[in-house]
């Protein structure tokens, strides 16, 4: 059909538009950013493609961005020669919430109090629809490479989008142009310095080169040179450059936690950029736990869905660049390679050795990131035991002695009591909850340490037989308490956990009225103020890892 058609939104990009239109973020420079670095993904797509289809290249093999401005039209126009869109590509890609982290994030911010959604945006930015909050009409024109057709999509961004047939004169030759009809209040990114640092700031270090023209019929000048980063030597890369690379590879806008950049030489030659954000990425719960570091292979980019790392280190965002890679490497053939684990392997210790020397040397800095990213890591506990021992090692607890702060296991270990054979914990969703509960009292009363755990990943770990020198994690709700053998602190307040006549005559009664509701009624060093607990037996699931099984339908 090549006639001019209307189409709605899809309700979540409807829903998305409106909030865009009508909130006032404080930060609407980050429109820019998301379109450029969709121009330099396109350019991205089609070097790749080009590998294997050199003649998708035309006579033109030199990829580029161009910003143009109009300053009395009040236009904008971001071009790109990359891979292009078709017309059906386009209706999918610019009428749709492509990925379901979007998704949900699109829910949080429709849920957040106006500044707090504004922040949500501003830390993650949202992709091609963000134009709509510096534009009151959108244009974008374009012609899939290897393509004899240009097809044109429009919106007002209310509700409706149309997808119209252009002719090959007025469309570009290769790529895409999208054009921003600015509103009044967003007129100033047509001018020149406004641009200028923006680009400077946002994308100049995108791997492909950008270049401005100031009005119409002016020459183009250069902003950046599209040189990759990661292939300058670390002495000669500033704090702030790093910075702004992060944000343009991670699509975040706080600042890195921690940056590690290194070449590894010898049997495999590799350069790894990888970083471990200030902030929860908002996909990091997502179902599919998929990492976003990037590979390149000899500067170009091959993909963004190479496993290159575990999934518990999902939330480090960067690029690796392999030197030994062929370039013609197809993207499934990649996952099978032997090449590939051997740099995952070299990353992931690199990052995890980068992540011990950060808790030795700023215990703070170290503190945010387990807190943002514990949860995560802690996956690692039963997913690769090859590290465990280096995991266990970095995860920080909240204990019944730490207080604000949080502890290590060796801080644990070195206040074991005597005749301490086991590590305690106490599991649950709700850490105040589980900090109050009735079956810490004989733990507290003899100053054992409890880790309190309340990361729904914790019943799991716990659960699978693992330990720290030579102690097992125990659960408190669970089995005997063995206790005896601890004496209390203050021991006038010492109940006899002998059970005497009247207990065992009180213990018959109860069994006799509970039947088969419980499996045995037992006296216990467990508790020393309340009467009673409930606790799961010795064997079987500890009670929070059952719900945790319930609540996951196994
Ligand atoms: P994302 O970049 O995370 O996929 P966006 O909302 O920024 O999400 O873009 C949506 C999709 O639109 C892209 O995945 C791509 O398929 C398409 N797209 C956007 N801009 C361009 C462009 N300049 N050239 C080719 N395709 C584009
Ligand atoms: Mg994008």
């Amino acid at each position: 059909t090549e006639t001019s058609e209307n189409r709605p939104f899809e309700a979540d990009v409807s829903r998305l538009l409106h909030m865009m239109v009508h909130s006032v973020y404080s930060d609407r420079d980050v429109f820019l950013r998301e379109l450029v670095s969709n121009a330099a993904d396109a350019c991205e797509k089609l070097r790749y493609e080009a590998i294997t289809s050199p003649e998708l290249l035309g006579g033109d093999a030199k990829l580029d961005i161009t910003i143009a401005a109009d300053p009395e039209a009040a236009t904008l126009t971001i071009a790109d020669n990359g891979i292009g869109m078709s017309r059906d590509e386009m209706i999918e890609a610019l009428g749709t919430i492509a990925r379901s982290g979007t998704r949900n994030f699109v829910d949080r911010i429709a849920q957040a109090e106006g500044r707090e959604g504004a922040q949500l945006i501003g830390q993650f930015g949202v992709g091609f629809y963000s134009a709509f909050m510096v534009a009151s009409k959108v244009e974008v024109i374009s012609r899939r490479a290897g393509s004899d057709e240009a097809w044109q999509w429009a919106s007002d961004g209310k509700g409706e989008f149309s997808v119209s047939p252009v002719a090959l004169e007025q469309a570009p030759a290769r790529g895409t142009c999208v054009v921003l009809h600015l509103t009044e209040e967003a007129k100033s990114y047509a001018e020149r310095w406004t641009l200028e640092r923006i680009v400077k700031e946002q994308s100049g270090h995108v791997p492909v080169p950008i270049s401005f023209i100031e009005k119409p019929g002016e020459e183009a000048t250069s902003l950046s040179d599209g040189a990759a980063l990661w292939t300058r030597s670390k002495s000669e890369i500033t704090v702030q450059e790093y910075t702004d690379f992060y944000r343009s590879v991670a699509g975040q806008y706080d600042e890195p936690a921690l940056t590690v950049h290194f070449r590894a030489e010898g049997r495999h030659e590799y350069t790894a950029l990888a970083f471990v954000p200030g902030a929860r990425p908002f996909d990091l719960f997502d179902a599919d736990r998929k990492g976003r570091i990037k590979l390149y292979v000899k500067r170009v980019f091959i993909t963004d869905d190479a496993e290159l790392l575990p999934r518990y280190l999902r939330f480090v965002r960067g690029v690796v660049d392999s030197a030994d890679l062929p370039l013609n490497v197809s993207r499934e053939m990649i996952q099978d390679s032997p090449l590939l684990s051997a740099i995952k392997k070299g990353v992931t210790n690199r990052l995890i050795s980068e992540l011990s020397k950060l808790a030795e040397t700023d215990a703070e800095a170290f503190g945010k990131v387990w807190e943002n990213f514990g949860a995560v890591m802690k996956e690692g506990l039963y997913e690769d035991f090859e590290r465990r021992e280096q995991l266990l090692s970095l995860a920080r607890f909240k204990t019944t002695a730490s207080g604000e702060a949080t502890r290590s296991l060796k801080d644990y270990a070195t206040a074991l009591k005597e005749n301490q054979t086991a590590i305690y914990y106490i599991a649950g969703d709700d850490a105040t909850r589980i900090a109050n509960s009735p079956h810490l009292e004989g733990f507290r009363a003899r100053g054992i340490e409890v880790l309190l755990l309340s990361d729904p990943v914790d019943a799991f770990w716990v659960a699978s037989g693992i330990d720290y020198e030579g102690k097992p994690f125990k659960s408190i709700t669970q089995g005997t308490a063995d206790l005896g053998l601890i004496p209390l602190l203050d021991t006038d307040a010492a109940p006899s956990s002998e059970a005497g006549e009247d207990i065992v005559a009180l213990i018959a009664a109860m069994k006799d009225v509970l039947g088969d509701e419980v499996a045995d009624v037992r006296a216990s060093d467990r508790l020393t103020d309340s009467a009673v607990c409930l606790v799961a037996s010795e064997s079987g699931p500890d009670r929070q890892y059952e719900r945790f099984l319930a609540a996951s339908g196994r």
